[in-house]
């Protein structure tokens, strides 16, 4: 009997834990979940493209007091500020004790989601539909893209230099758009194709009129009506499609999932559900010892080229400003910060398991995903955190009860990804990352966890008040 019970202690010494939360969380901590889950579903909801995060964020931001950021101002610690990106990123600091002469504490995430592009020269009549031609943006699986409804969102720059910003298709009373798929009947060569052929990128275009110009003449009536509706609601001529940002996103609204409703499914979770525990984080951060950062960034699902994106010198020149404050220098304040790269990871799917190394996977209700590198095809193209700095990530959990898994993604050899860890590290900063594990990654409707989403923010939140870090 002794030996048994021996045999359980040493079970509960040696051996990882992944406990599923919903066991191991009370019930006042299942409420927090909960509660911090419906305000994160308004979030999906209200901002589905960069521009519409950056704006949310942002007018969060200036109620909770962050006022625009002035690099010939003097800062007291405590002081909040923001600092935006060409309206397509941000960034959100509050002024520490020491200010960043120990260095910074950082959270990145990024606000762009897989979604499809307007050309610039869209609008097309073909047998008297009018389409808007699209080109798709991040790694999407484009038969998932077809026979739903979709909204369009953007900005569109007019040729006097004014501009208009458009959301239609998000309300039921108004329009919406799709993209048509080929009845099965008639799919017999289509469906022996392999899934990556069966719908092109070509094949991506969204329906947005049949009806021909009354009483008019000559050829392309429906696109010349089409325009003419769209010049009295928007001021807009064809050649301004040229100066625009527009994207179809899935128009439907974010959900419960599960009779227990422990899930969420929604647009734009990779990386939304990173970004909004990064925003209540940074929001509730007080009086830290260094000054502390999240980063909203853009471009991550291309790649994170462009000035919006985690590449450019954006940030870079932002912490040249603070360091130039406190009287250090750009490098040595870059060498002392630490970093946690908010992104999310694949959660074990149990309809796909021969995808999944089980041993190594993230799985949804197990908490906040730690991934010490990622890449693909033998660790290329990853920042592998280092075994120090990943042991006071995994101590800094421990020690504030935040709920924590470790999970790589996916098999060996099937395949990869990669995250903004790589650039910040690239800055000689120590980063790791961090994030919620999600079902059905890049498709229009992701699913992710109610318990993981909250013990992402309590991740972070314990982060940025670390006095050791
Ligand atoms: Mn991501
Ligand atoms: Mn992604």
């Amino acid at each position: 009997m002794s030996s048994k019970i021996g045999e359980r202690n040493l079970r509960e010494k040696l051996f990882l834990k992944k406990v599923n939360g919903g066991k191991e969380l009370s019930e006042s901590e299942m409420k927090k979940c909960d509660k911090f889950s419906q305000e994160y579903k308004d979030f999906l909801n209200k901002s589905k493209t960069e521009r519409e995060n950056v704006n949310y964020i942002l007018k969060k931001a200036v109620g909770a007091g962050f006022t625009e950021f002035d690099k010939d101002k003097k800062y007291k610690s405590g002081d909040k500020v923001y600092h935006v990106n060409r309206g397509r990123g941000l960034i959100l600091a509050v002024m520490g004790e020491n200010g960043v002469k120990e260095g910074a504490k950082i959270a990145v995430s990024h606000i762009d989601a897989p979604r499809l592009d307007l050309k610039p020269n869209p609008l097309v009549e073909s047998g008297e539909f009018a389409l808007l031609k699209t080109h798709y943006y991040g790694g999407i699986k484009k038969y998932q893209w077809t026979a739903m409804p979709l909204a369009l969102h953007g900005r569109i720059v007019r040729r006097d230099g004014t501009f208009v910003d458009i959301v239609l298709g998000e309300n039921e009373d108004e329009p919406c758009f799709c993209v048509t798929d080929l009845l099965p009947h008639l799919a017999r060569e289509q469906m022996n194709k392999k899934m990556s052929q069966a719908i092109t990128g070509e094949d991506l275009n969204a329906l947005v009129g049949s009806l021909p110009l009354k009483d008019g003449k000559g050829a392309e009536l429906v696109k010349l009506n089409i325009l003419k509706m769209l010049n009295e609601k928007y001021g807009i001529v064809e050649e301004d499609f040229i100066s625009s940002d527009l994207e179809f996103v899935p128009a439907m609204k974010s959900r419960d999932i599960g009779i227990d409703r422990s899930m969420i499914g929604g647009y734009g979770q990779d990386d939304r559900s990173c970004t909004y525990p990064c925003m209540e984080a940074i929001l509730n951060c007080k009086k830290p010892q260094k000054t502390t950062i999240a980063v909203f960034t853009d471009k991550e699902e291309t790649g994170s080229d462009g000035n919006t994106g985690m590449q450019s010198k954006f940030f870079e020149y932002f912490v040249h400003d603070l360091s130039k404050m406190d009287g250090v220098k750009l490098r040595h304040v870059l060498s002392k910060s630490k970093c946690l790269s908010a992104d999310v990871n694949a959660a074990y799917d149990p309809t796909y398991v021969a995808s999944y190394e089980i041993n190594n996977s993230s799985f949804i209700n197990k908490g906040v995903v730690l991934t010490k590198y990622t890449g693909s095809g033998g660790k290329y193209g990853t920042s592998d955190a280092s075994a120090e700095f990943t042991g006071e990530i995994c101590k800094l959990f421990n020690d504030n009860k935040v709920l924590w898994q470790s999970g790589e993604l996916g098999k060996v050899d099937n395949g990869g990804g990669g995250t903004i860890a790589k650039y910040i590290a690239n800055l000689n900063v120590d980063v790791i990352d961090i994030g919620v594990p999600v079902l059905s990654m890049h498709a229009p409707f992701e699913v992710i966890s109610k318990i993981d989403l909250y013990m992402t923010f309590r991740a972070i939140a314990a982060f940025f008040s670390n006095y050791d870090l």
